[in-house]
């Protein structure tokens, strides 16, 4: 009986987990040499033994809802992809993946299409999740890079949060940051957040803002900081102080409707304190001003200098597993792999070179939305969707629906069988899960970590990036597709690292034998060869003017109704209970889906504590009344659809407006009409 470390499948934390697998007996406790987690899990990761269940389990290919063989399954998907590229060219064809696959999978899917097929039609549900701070990234630094560490978090003097329910999000580093809080009390806590959530309720201030105001807020706190704070003459000259004319700290409370008092308290704790560390997540990325947002909290740190230091700088936190590993091989549809941008055409011509390609995508590719929208209007005639249920998780259900009814073949790649996106599959392929599969992640700290097989595959499973090789073999692509395992992946993805260089490189860990790649620890990037690994955290961007200051102004949200809606997670639920919902322990805490709002928007409406409400057409949930919410607001958490409740996705309600630079959509924020039943 010995221990497998390996990682935890749920938050961008990537907290290190211990297992012990004694037969049927499985036994599940925190890394304690893990540095993201240092043996902590929160309550998800300490159930994640009662996940690995045979139930609902997709165990063998289907066509058309008849059991079919791996080779069967996977020569009529290489079929209908070679027809529609040969008949409507490379653009027709698309894949969806996720930020749950593992960075291997997601690799030999990007070398595919990209490299291969010759589109760029490869997305991700990270699009919905961190592009609008993958393109801040972009825009201050000249690459998407998190200058910071975890560490940061426990260092700083100041952690403000902004749209984060870290303690229910990312329970392992609210636990770290909140440890180092009962150490130091003078370390302040401020949270940003239309909601008192269960972050808000630890901090020592709350802004509880109007929706989409957060643009206002960091422009006003800029400018407060130009005229009160210490700071760096390299930033300071980039600044167009006329841009912020509109942004006094009156106005300023004015547009956020805070209260002058909590306002000028933040503005000057932040003037005041050099260690601040300001933590961003969803509530500033799925925003139509998610890119502004997130340049608007790095321009505060460029400003002041307080970056890539300890316990200082702008951290992005991603709400999934692997949605930096994805970024690393090009899983989104605006870059290639190793970050290299289409437009640097010696840097692509290099990828192409190692790839083996004569046919590399030139161009970026459809993104989340407007991929679902060329599928609406015929133009991608097949879709492989891997590891991810859009029919839930993007906005605008009923432009997916038809999306997926208009596309002639849809393949869905999963492990479970009977969600709500596959009644629209032609082909299912059963993907190993967590405890079968074997590969990398990378967290919101850039630290590459890896998951471990303690336990054999359910049924005929396969790992994806096997199921696109025999993909890509049968559509005649042999060469680049002959690995013999993922150690044999992620040495070719080290060495493309090399080809962009700088922060992203990790080309150190191409030396990696089988073995070394077996025993490999958790690694922060960057790597490059030549050097010893580096063990400990490391920063970037310190030096001054090291990032750009960028000032956007507001893109109106359009919509109407009574009421503005949110969502986001349950503390004991992910996504949408595929695995989470087979632990009993986990549903006890949330175990229906509940509207959340405030007492005297509950009485206007006539209701009182579990009645029904209706938003829209589509959702009816019984009502919460809290004190947590604004008046004029309504929570509803993400994690039900039509196939596990009568309430439906909340995100039925969200229409498909987008972030214009990122993309992302605009999850946040969107109004509603509501009515009491
Ligand atoms: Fe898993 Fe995130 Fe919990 Fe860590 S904090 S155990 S990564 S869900």
């Amino acid at each position: 009986m010995s221990k497998v470390l390996t990682t935890c499948p749920y938050c961008g934390v990537g907290c290190g987990v211990a297992v012990t697998a004694n037969g049927d007996a499985i036994q599940v406790e925190g890394d304690p040499n893990h540095p993201a987690n240092y043996g902590r899990l929160c309550g998800k990761g300490m159930q994640l033994a009662q996940t690995l269940s045979p139930a609902g389990r997709l165990l063998q290919p289907h066509i058309d809802g008849k059991p079919e063989s791996w080779s069967r399954a996977t020569a009529h998907i290489a079929s209908r992809f070679r027809q529609a590229i040969d008949r409507y060219g490379p653009d027709s064809v698309a894949f969806y993946l996720s930020g749950q696959l593992l960075t291997e999978d997601y690799y030999v899917a990007n070398k595919l299409m990209k490299g291969f097929i010759g589109s760029a039609n490869v997305d991700t549900n990270s699009r919905l999740c961190m592009s609008s701070a993958v393109a801040a990234h972009k825009r201050a630094f000249g690459s998407d890079t998190v200058p910071g560490c975890y560490q940061d978090f426990e260092q700083a003097d100041l952690v403000v949060l902004v749209g984060s329910n870290l303690a229910w999000c990312q329970p392992v580093l609210f636990q770290r940051m909140m440890a180092a809080k009962a150490k130091r009390p003078q370390m302040k806590l401020v949270v940003i957040d239309p909601r008192r959530t269960a972050t808000a309720a630890g901090a020592d201030l709350h802004l509880p803002l109007q929706p989409g105001t957060d643009l206002a807020l960091f422009h006003g706190l800029l400018r407060y900081l130009s005229r009160n704070a210490a700071c760096t003459q390299q930033a300071l000259a980039q600044l167009s102080l006329a841009q912020l004319n509109d942004y006094s700290i009156d106005k300023t409370a004015e547009i956020t409707q805070l209260p002058l008092e909590s306002l000028t308290t933040f503005f000057q704790w932040f003037k005041e304190t050099d260690k601040t560390v300001t933590g961003f997540s969803m509530g500033i990325n799925q925003s139509v001003n998610g890119v502004g947002q997130g340049n608007a909290i790095i321009n505060c740190h460029l400003l002041t200098g307080r970056i890539g230091k300890p316990g200082m700088g702008p951290f992005s936190i991603t709400g999934q597993p692997n949605a930096m590993g994805g970024r690393e091989v090009g899983g989104l549809a605006t870059s290639l792999a190793g970050h290299v941008d289409f437009a640097d055409s010696d840097k692509r011509d290099a990828v192409a070179a190692l790839w083996g390609s004569d046919n590399i995508a030139t161009r970026a590719g459809l993104t989340a939305v407007p991929m679902f929208e060329a599928m609406a209007a015929g133009k991608i005639k097949v879709v492989w969707i891997l590891g991810t249920n859009p029919m839930v998780s993007l906005p605008d259900t009923e432009l997916v629906r038809r999306a997926l009814q208009t596309c002639p073949t849809v393949v869905v790649s999963d492990c479970v069988i009977g969600t709500d996106t596959q009644r629209y599959a032609d082909v299912l392929l059963p993907a190993k899960g967590w405890g079968e599969k074997q590969g990398t992640v990378t967290n919101s700290e850039r630290r590459i970590s890896r998951q471990r097989s303690f336990v054999a595959a359910q049924g005929r499973a396969q790992s994806d990036w096997w199921a696109l090789c025999q993909v890509a073999k049968a559509m005649g692509f042999a060469s680049g597709f002959d690995y013999r395992n993922e150690a044999e992946i992620f040495r070719e993805h080290a060495t493309l690292s090399a080809i962009n260089g700088g922060p992203f490189d990790i080309s150190a860990l191409a030396q990696f034998s089988d073995h070394q790649y077996q025993q490999m620890g958790p690694l922060q990037w960057p790597q490059p060869a030549g050097k010893p690994l580096q063990l400990q955290p490391q920063r970037l961007f310190s030096s001054s003017g090291a990032g750009k200051i960028v000032i956007d102004h507001p893109q109106p949200r359009l919509g109407q109704g009574n009421f503005i809606v949110n969502s986001g997670r349950n503390r004991d639920q992910w996504h949408t209970m595929t695995r989470t919902g087979l632990a009993t322990t986990l549903g006890r805490h949330r175990p229906y889906p509940q509207i959340s709002i405030h007492p005297d928007d509950a009485a206007a409406l006539g209701a009182r504590s579990n009645d029904l409400l209706q938003l829209g057409s589509d959702i009816l949930a019984p009502i919460t009344i809290s004190q947590s919410q604004r008046r004029g607001e309504l929570f509803m958490p993400i994690h039900w659809s039509d196939n596990n409740s009568s309430a439906g996705s909340v995100n039925r309600l969200i229409d498909s407006q987008y972030d214009p630079i990122s993309q992302q959509p605009g999850f946040k924020g969107a109004r509603v009409e509501a009515k009491a039943q």
